[in-house]
Protein backbone atom coordinates (compact mmCIF):
# COMPACT_ATOMS: atom_id res chain seq x y z
CA UNK A 1 0.00 0.00 0.00
CA UNK A 2 0.70 3.11 -0.26
CA UNK A 3 0.23 7.10 1.03
CA UNK A 4 -0.81 9.72 -0.87
CA UNK A 5 -0.70 13.25 0.96
CA UNK A 6 -2.39 16.57 -0.10
CA UNK A 7 -0.11 19.81 0.92
CA UNK A 8 -1.48 23.36 1.10
CA UNK A 9 -5.11 22.24 1.24
CA UNK A 10 -6.66 24.75 3.41
CA UNK A 11 -6.46 28.73 2.81
CA UNK A 12 -4.74 29.69 6.22
CA UNK A 13 -2.04 26.64 6.49
CA UNK A 14 -1.13 27.71 3.13
CA UNK A 15 -0.46 31.49 4.51
CA UNK A 16 0.83 30.42 7.73
CA UNK A 17 3.64 28.57 5.72
CA UNK A 18 3.94 31.86 3.49
CA UNK A 19 2.79 29.40 0.47
CA UNK A 20 0.71 30.23 -2.26
CA UNK A 21 -3.01 28.90 -2.47
CA UNK A 22 -2.65 26.08 -5.15
CA UNK A 23 -4.67 26.05 -8.78
CA UNK A 24 -4.11 22.64 -8.54
CA UNK A 25 -4.07 20.46 -5.17
CA UNK A 26 -0.44 19.79 -4.35
CA UNK A 27 0.65 16.14 -3.49
CA UNK A 28 3.27 14.02 -1.74
CA UNK A 29 4.04 10.37 -0.75
CA UNK A 30 5.20 8.79 2.00
CA UNK A 31 5.91 4.42 2.15
CA UNK A 32 4.37 1.92 4.33
CA UNK A 33 7.17 2.10 6.51
CA UNK A 34 6.17 5.52 7.56
CA UNK A 35 3.03 4.19 9.93
CA UNK A 36 2.43 4.13 13.43
CA UNK A 37 -0.57 2.15 13.94
CA UNK A 38 -2.09 1.59 17.59
CA UNK A 39 -1.48 4.97 19.45
CA UNK A 40 2.37 3.58 19.68
CA UNK A 41 4.87 6.53 20.32
CA UNK A 42 6.11 8.62 18.02
CA UNK A 43 10.10 8.62 18.27
CA UNK A 44 11.75 12.19 17.48
CA UNK A 45 14.35 11.65 14.89
CA UNK A 46 17.52 12.55 15.36
CA UNK A 47 18.06 14.16 12.45
CA UNK A 48 15.94 17.44 12.55
CA UNK A 49 15.14 20.08 15.41
CA UNK A 50 12.16 21.04 14.10
CA UNK A 51 9.29 18.37 13.96
CA UNK A 52 5.80 19.71 13.30
CA UNK A 53 2.80 18.01 14.08
CA UNK A 54 -0.30 18.43 11.22
CA UNK A 55 -3.56 16.74 11.84
CA UNK A 56 -5.52 15.45 8.97
CA UNK A 57 -8.66 13.50 7.79
CA UNK A 58 -7.62 10.56 6.16
CA UNK A 59 -9.18 8.37 3.67
CA UNK A 60 -8.91 5.11 3.07
CA UNK A 61 -9.09 3.72 -0.22
CA UNK A 62 -11.55 0.26 -1.20
CA UNK A 63 -11.45 -0.41 -4.81
CA UNK A 64 -8.93 -0.24 -7.46
CA UNK A 65 -9.06 2.90 -9.71
CA UNK A 66 -7.53 5.07 -12.52
CA UNK A 67 -8.48 8.25 -14.00
CA UNK A 68 -11.61 8.22 -11.42
CA UNK A 69 -14.25 10.94 -12.45
CA UNK A 70 -15.18 13.63 -10.03
CA UNK A 71 -18.88 12.43 -9.99
CA UNK A 72 -17.72 8.52 -8.91
CA UNK A 73 -15.19 9.30 -6.92
CA UNK A 74 -17.05 8.97 -3.54
CA UNK A 75 -17.38 5.08 -4.08
CA UNK A 76 -13.50 4.88 -4.32
CA UNK A 77 -13.31 5.29 -0.37
CA UNK A 78 -15.39 3.67 2.04
CA UNK A 79 -14.02 4.69 5.83
CA UNK A 80 -12.24 7.90 7.34
CA UNK A 81 -10.00 8.60 10.18
CA UNK A 82 -7.26 11.14 11.48
CA UNK A 83 -3.39 11.27 10.54
CA UNK A 84 -0.71 13.25 11.98
CA UNK A 85 1.15 14.06 8.95
CA UNK A 86 4.58 14.40 11.02
CA UNK A 87 7.40 16.58 9.29
CA UNK A 88 10.56 17.71 9.46
CA UNK A 89 9.78 21.26 9.08
CA UNK A 90 13.56 22.78 9.11
CA UNK A 91 14.73 20.22 6.43
CA UNK A 92 11.39 20.88 4.56
CA UNK A 93 11.70 24.32 4.35
CA UNK A 94 16.03 23.77 3.09
CA UNK A 95 14.11 21.80 0.81
CA UNK A 96 11.78 24.32 -0.85
CA UNK A 97 14.77 27.29 -1.16
CA UNK A 98 16.65 24.79 -3.04
CA UNK A 99 13.44 23.60 -5.03
CA UNK A 100 14.25 20.22 -3.87
CA UNK A 101 11.79 17.18 -3.66
CA UNK A 102 10.69 16.79 -0.07
CA UNK A 103 10.65 12.93 0.66
CA UNK A 104 13.76 13.65 3.44
CA UNK A 105 10.82 15.89 5.37
CA UNK A 106 8.36 14.04 5.15
CA UNK A 107 8.45 10.59 4.12
CA UNK A 108 10.73 9.17 7.10
CA UNK A 109 9.47 5.78 9.05
CA UNK A 110 6.95 6.94 11.77
CA UNK A 111 5.84 10.39 9.78
CA UNK A 112 2.17 8.85 9.53
CA UNK A 113 0.42 8.02 12.37
CA UNK A 114 -3.29 6.72 12.16
CA UNK A 115 -6.08 6.05 14.24
CA UNK A 116 -8.69 3.25 13.21
CA UNK A 117 -11.32 4.64 10.67
CA UNK A 118 -14.41 4.90 10.96
CA UNK A 119 -17.43 4.13 8.30
CA UNK A 120 -18.02 7.05 6.21
CA UNK A 121 -21.78 6.34 6.27
CA UNK A 122 -21.73 7.16 9.58
CA UNK A 123 -20.99 11.11 9.14
CA UNK A 124 -23.75 12.95 8.20
CA UNK A 125 -21.95 15.19 5.83
CA UNK A 126 -18.57 14.21 4.62
CA UNK A 127 -18.11 18.17 3.53
CA UNK A 128 -18.57 19.03 7.10
CA UNK A 129 -16.68 17.22 9.44
CA UNK A 130 -15.00 19.09 12.30
CA UNK A 131 -11.82 17.40 13.30
CA UNK A 132 -9.01 19.16 15.85
CA UNK A 133 -5.93 17.97 17.54
CA UNK A 134 -4.69 18.50 21.43
CA UNK A 135 -1.36 18.93 22.17
CA UNK A 136 -0.69 18.82 26.40
CA UNK A 137 -4.15 18.84 27.14
CA UNK A 138 -4.52 22.25 24.73
CA UNK A 139 -6.35 23.05 21.35
CA UNK A 140 -3.92 23.75 18.67
CA UNK A 141 -5.94 22.80 15.15
CA UNK A 142 -9.21 23.05 14.99
CA UNK A 143 -11.26 22.67 11.44
CA UNK A 144 -13.76 21.13 9.06
CA UNK A 145 -14.01 19.66 5.75
CA UNK A 146 -16.01 22.12 4.23
CA UNK A 147 -12.87 24.52 4.59
CA UNK A 148 -11.05 22.43 2.08
CA UNK A 149 -9.98 24.05 -0.96
CA UNK A 150 -9.74 20.47 -3.08
CA UNK A 151 -13.10 18.63 -1.77
CA UNK A 152 -12.61 14.81 -1.06
CA UNK A 153 -14.08 13.83 -4.57
CA UNK A 154 -11.60 16.75 -6.07
CA UNK A 155 -8.83 15.08 -4.70
CA UNK A 156 -9.72 11.20 -5.70
CA UNK A 157 -10.32 12.22 -8.93
CA UNK A 158 -6.60 14.57 -9.52
CA UNK A 159 -4.53 11.74 -7.86
CA UNK A 160 -6.15 8.90 -9.91
CA UNK A 161 -5.23 10.67 -13.12
CA UNK A 162 -1.33 10.33 -12.31
CA UNK A 163 -1.14 7.14 -9.85
CA UNK A 164 -3.30 3.90 -9.84
CA UNK A 165 -5.31 4.04 -6.65
CA UNK A 166 -5.20 0.78 -5.02
CA UNK A 167 -7.25 -0.95 -1.94
CA UNK A 168 -6.13 -0.60 1.41
CA UNK A 169 -4.06 2.73 0.24
CA UNK A 170 -4.60 5.83 2.83
CA UNK A 171 -4.72 9.51 1.14
CA UNK A 172 -3.48 12.33 3.89
CA UNK A 173 -6.05 15.39 2.16
CA UNK A 174 -3.78 18.23 3.91
CA UNK A 175 -3.78 20.08 7.36
CA UNK A 176 -5.42 23.40 8.48
CA UNK A 177 -3.66 26.33 10.40
CA UNK A 178 -1.89 25.80 14.01
CA UNK A 179 0.56 23.36 13.42
CA UNK A 180 3.63 23.84 15.31
CA UNK A 181 6.64 22.13 16.90
CA UNK A 182 7.07 19.09 18.94
CA UNK A 183 9.20 18.22 21.82
CA UNK A 184 9.69 15.10 23.28
CA UNK A 185 7.28 14.00 25.99
CA UNK A 186 4.66 15.80 24.63
CA UNK A 187 1.05 14.36 24.04
CA UNK A 188 -1.06 14.15 21.40
CA UNK A 189 -5.02 13.72 21.34
CA UNK A 190 -7.18 14.29 17.85
CA UNK A 191 -10.83 13.94 17.58
CA UNK A 192 -13.19 13.95 14.75
CA UNK A 193 -16.73 15.29 15.91
CA UNK A 194 -15.49 15.35 19.50
CA UNK A 195 -14.84 11.91 20.02
CA UNK A 196 -11.01 11.03 20.41
CA UNK A 197 -9.66 8.64 18.04
CA UNK A 198 -6.05 8.58 17.97
CA UNK A 199 -3.29 9.54 20.93
CA UNK A 200 0.77 9.96 20.87
CA UNK A 201 3.22 10.73 23.06
CA UNK A 202 6.29 12.05 21.63
CA UNK A 203 9.29 9.71 23.23
MG1 LIG B 1 0.26 17.56 5.71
Amino acid sequence: MKILCIGRNYRAHAEELKSEIPKEPVFFMKPETAIIRNNLPFFYPGFSEKIHYEVELVLKICKLGKHISEKFAHTYYDQIGIGLDFTARDIQENCKKKGLPWEIAKAFDGSAAISNFVDKNKFKDLNNINFSLNLNGKTVQKASSSQMIFTFDQLISYLSKFVTLKIGDLVFTGTPSGVGELHINDQLEAYIENEKILNVNVK
